[in-house]
């Protein structure tokens, strides 16, 4: 059984349990275009969201017309609560994010976790493009993830590198030109830069930061200390968001 047919199987085990109850959410890197095609060619009806973090580079926002022109769908833009946003630039700066781990958290907790958190609460279940061999915190990673409340399923898990690129080009699937520019790993603009040779594939994510997890948490949480300091910060953001609607 060759990796796509893999895929494909969990696909249509998915879809099955799951039925309308099944999203898609992608950052239109190549995986999330791979599991896009597979999930269409199956089940059209299955609903395609991202996160618009409102900081994403302008060559994402042409990857989502560009599928949306290939499979005639509608891609379902998640966005960030805008009371919380403004708090948290209020208080930190719109580029908060290069002022240390926590603050850089803060920021992915208000702009992709949170909205997502509330989106995925709708739905039973949901497939992502991740892989096993992306960077170490995911060599672990589970095809069918039912630790959460709800149910996270990677068909990519066991892909490498050229199964992505393979698919990509028998498919002739769009791609985002920044992979051309040198990117190996897509999220928002002000902290995403290409890779030199011989860097990790994450490596270009948060490109500043030492030694810290090249996670927004939306896959995986901080570690405990940052996690304790992003809580603060958060529960500071949300009383001034709060105050701000009184
Ligand atoms: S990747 Fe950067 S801009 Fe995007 S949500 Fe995280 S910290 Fe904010």
């Amino acid at each position: 059984m060759t990796v796509i047919d893999r895929a494909r199987s969990v696909i249509a085990l998915a879809v099955e349990e799951f039925g309308s109850s099944l999203a898609i959410l992608t950052s239109f890197q190549r995986e999330g275009v791979v599991i896009i095609d597979l999930v269409m060619a199956v089940a059209p009806h299955i609903p395609v969201m991202t996160i618009d973090t409102g900081r994403l580079p302008a060559a994402t926002l042409d990857m989502i017309a560009a599928v949306e022109s290939r499979y005639g769908i509608s891609v379902e833009r998640i966005v960030p609560d805008s009371m919380e946003v403004e708090a948290m630039v209020a208080s930190y700066g719109p580029d908060l994010f290069y002022d240390g781990v926590a603050r850089r958290s803060l920021c992915c907790n208000v702009r992709k976790v949170r909205p997502l958190a509330r989106r995925l609460a709708t739905v039973a279940a949901y497939l992502t493009g991740i892989r096993r061999t992306q960077s170490e915190t995911r060599s672990d990673i589970d095809v069918v993830d039912r630790s959460g409340s709800t149910v996270k399923i990677s068909p990519l898990a066991d892909w490498s590198p050229d199964d992505v690129m393979r698919y990509t080009r028998d498919r002739a699937l769009p791609e985002s030109a920044l992979y051309a520019a040198g990117y190996t790993s897509i999220g928002c603009d002000p902290c995403t830069r290409a890779v030199r040779a011989g860097e990790d594939e994450r490596a270009g994510r948060w490109w500043w930061e030492n030694g810290a997890d090249k996670e927004c948490g939306l896959h995986f949480s901080p570690d405990g200390r940052v996690e304790r300091t992003v809580d603060v910060l958060l529960r500071e953001v949300l009383l001034r968001a709060e105050g701000s609607k009184i």
